[in-house]
């Protein structure tokens, strides 16, 4: 008998040794119904149904987050950015702490970048998007945001207007014409909480990305890290480098994916404040950080600036930043390289 228990219990801790030492394996998983972009996530799990509730996991945090923070569509049952726009120059709005925390996230980056990326630019970036929308609808007749229009609306987009109150949960927008567009850091943000969620269900080893938001959790099972290929901005189907990354995020902004054509000109999404006119310095701002929210701000941040100015912001951040110019040369922060995939 009591052998029997003995045998027993090296049956079952032999089947536990088997269990745990299951070699993981690969999974893949695509949505294309968040922030208007294709999501794949790529991870290494023990079973299909470990993948799957990981999967469901990051899904479910990045359609709440894509709801949230929409400023077009509203949805039943829940104050959105578009309640709060909505409801400029009137009542504070009761919304998520999420979009609390990413709205306080905005205003911060505002005051660290003195204002290169401002999540209260709504007015101007409403009238850059309404442009590129009737481009893309008859090209033809393509035409800028006019230009006295875009002063007027620069007139609203102080950040001073957006008044968060943490402890009531609300947002208010103080002046009436005032817009919230927090295009520059959602995405990233919202990549980050996922990756959270996903840890919490016990990933271990996980490549999430979401347009150009690259998130890795961990390495690969061997300790091989994730390649991530940077494109290359002048197409081609080319990677302008292709990097090594673990426990890391990258975020790249880009000149080449939205974008309208007047004249011959291509303008892009990302607008500087200054100009009130899409960025021409650079085509191509890569940053890795820890935190993929802070590095969708900065990627933005940094397009709106100068070679030095964005080195010396990623500096302060504690960030690698890759930048690539209209004419094909680059700027990169000094530890940039020791992310290159070797070889
Ligand atoms: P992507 O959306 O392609 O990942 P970005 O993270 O750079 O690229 O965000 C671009 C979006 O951010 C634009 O579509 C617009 O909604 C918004 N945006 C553009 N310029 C600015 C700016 N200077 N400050 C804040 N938001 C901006
Ligand atoms: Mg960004």
């Amino acid at each position: 008998m009591r052998r029997c228990a003995m045998c027993f219990g090296l049956i079952v801790c032999l089947l536990l040794a088997g269990c745990a030492g299951a070699k993981p394996q690969r999974f893949q998983q695509v949505y294309l119904d968040v922030f208007d972009t294709v999501t794949v996530i790529t991870a290494y799990a023990s079973t299909r149904e470990e993948f799957d509730s990981l999967c469901a996991a990051a899904h479910e945090e990045l359609l709440a987050c894509h709801r949230l923070f929409d400023i077009y569509n509203e949805y039943e049952g829940m104050n959105n950015l578009k309640t709060v726009n909505d409801a400029a120059g009137g009542e504070a709005v009761a919304v998520d702490a999420r979009v609390i925390e990413l709205v306080r996230l905005g205003i911060e980056m505002y005051a660290a970048t003195e204002g290169r990326v401002n999540i209260a630019m709504g007015p101007v970036l409403a009238l850059w998007h309404d442009a590129r929308e009737a481009a893309s609808s008859d090209p033809e007749h393509a035409a800028l945001p006019d230009r006295a229009a875009l002063e007027a609306a620069a007139g609203h987009t102080d950040i001073s207007a957006v008044i968060v109150d943490r402890e009531k949960g609300t947002v208010r927008l103080a002046d009436p014409e005032a817009r919230l567009d927090v295009g520059a850091v959602a995405k990233g943000w919202a990549v980050q909480r996922a990756c959270e969620k996903m840890r919490e269900a016990g990933a271990t080893s996980v490549c999430l990305s979401a347009g150009g938001n690259i998130a890795a959790i961990g390495a690969k099972p061997g300790g091989e890290k994730w390649q991530i290929a940077v494109e290359d901005p002048f197409g081609g189907g080319n990677y302008a480098s292709v990097l090594a990354l673990s426990d890391l995020a990258a975020v790249t902004s880009g000149d080449y994916e939205r974008y309208f054509t007047v004249d011959g000109v291509r303008y892009h999404h990302i607008i500087d404040p200054e100009t009130l006119a899409p960025s021409a310095r650079w085509s191509s701002v890569t940053v890795l950080a820890a935190d993929s929210g802070l590095a969708d701000a900065l990627s933005t941040a940094l397009f709106n600036m100068d070679g030095a100015e964005a080195l010396e912001t990623a500096r302060r951040f504690g960030v690698e930043a890759f930048l690539i110019r209209p004419d094909g040369t680059t700027v990169e922060t000094e530890g940039f390289a020791a992310f290159r995939r070797e070889g």
